[in-house]
């Protein structure tokens, strides 16, 4: 018996909100034992997205992104089970996972190619509260021999504005770590911004939304590229798709992108040919 099958019993016998209350709790109760199983018999795996500069087209490092193949439900997106690794824990696990998986290939990476790439992870905010957070990125980066300048962690806004005096000091320690951070989907959480000013933030990411936009009104995103030449902190759009897109970033200075324009997150094969290829250009 699968999930929708309960589901269609439910709705047959018990009516529509005893079907929803159930159908969730069964979703949420089955996905946790999948994930623990996933975890165990490598179902996981990350794809790397490369992110570019924009003017010349280099790849100046990638973001690692987690992917979930199930034997028999086939692919399923991180938008659906992050959530769930949250609510269950396993979020501390499997972004230690992550995080060790990225690093060591970027450490492989970089002695292959004799290259400086940045590898860009993302850090669920169950795990940045954690208070063993900086030992366990001190610990995988031990593991790992990889540089941590060449380590840069994507928290969300949420994050930086809770829990101030925690998150400012994890966040001093990071950058005596020499490790980097950026704030992902920059723009579509808070109204208040005073928190960056207080914040040793290194990189702000325009959200998608701003950069789908950006050809009829370049208005936020270029709030945002301003504000951060004046607190120095480097941009990066994400979501970046078509080249009239890429060329009003340029236009109001914003170099670094990330986008299917240059490439979908591709396996770990498919992003090391692209390595090789772009290397022999
Ligand atoms: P995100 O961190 O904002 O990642 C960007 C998402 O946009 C990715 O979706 C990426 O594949 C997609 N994307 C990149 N370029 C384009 C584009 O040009 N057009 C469109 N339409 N989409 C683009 P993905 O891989 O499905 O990941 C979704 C979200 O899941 C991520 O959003 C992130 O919040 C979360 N996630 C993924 N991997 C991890 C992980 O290892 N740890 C944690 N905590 N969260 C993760
Ligand atoms: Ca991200
Ligand atoms: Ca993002
Ligand atoms: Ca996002």
């Amino acid at each position: 018996i699968n999930n929708a099958d309960l589901a269609m019993y439910n709705v047959k016998n018990r009516g529509k909100n005893d079907f929803e209350f159930y159908n969730i709790n069964m979703r949420n109760k089955l996905s946790k034992e999948m994930l623990v199983k996933a975890l165990k018999e490598d179902e996981l795996e990350l794809y790397y997205q490369p992110k570019v500069n924009g003017l010349t087209g280099d790849i100046t490092g990638m973001e690692s992104l987690l992917r979930w193949n199930h034997p028999e439900k086939g692919f399923i997106s991180p938008v659906e089970f992050i959530p769930i690794a949250e609510e269950t824990g396993l979020i501390i696990s499997i972004g230690e996972w992550v995080l060790k998986k990225a690093c060591e290939q970027t450490k492989r990476w970089n002695l292959m190619t004799n290259s400086t790439l940045v590898i860009a992870v993302n850090i669920s905010n169950i795990q940045f509260r954690k208070v063993d957070f900086i030992e366990m990125i001190k610990r995988v980066l031990k593991e790992s021999g990889l540089n941590p300048k060449y380590l840069e962690l994507e928290i969300t806004e949420s994050v930086a504005v809770n829990n101030e005096e925690e998150v400012i000091k994890k966040l001093i320690m990071l950058k005596r770590l020499g490790v980097s951070v950026a704030i992902d989907d920059f723009g579509t959480g808070y109204s208040s911004l005073s928190y960056l000013q207080k914040l040793p933030i290194d990189t702000l990411k325009i959200d998608k939304v701003f950069v789908d936009d950006i050809v009829k009104d370049d208005t936020i995103a270029k709030m945002i590229i301003n504000m951060a030449k004046n607190l120095e902190i480097s941009v990066i759009a994400e979501g970046v798709e078509r080249e009239d897109q890429l060329n009003q970033l340029l236009k109001i200075g914003c170099e670094s992108i990330q986008g299917y324009l240059f490439s979908k997150p591709l396996s770990t094969e498919k992003f090391e040919e692209l390595l090789i290829k772009e290397q022999q250009i």
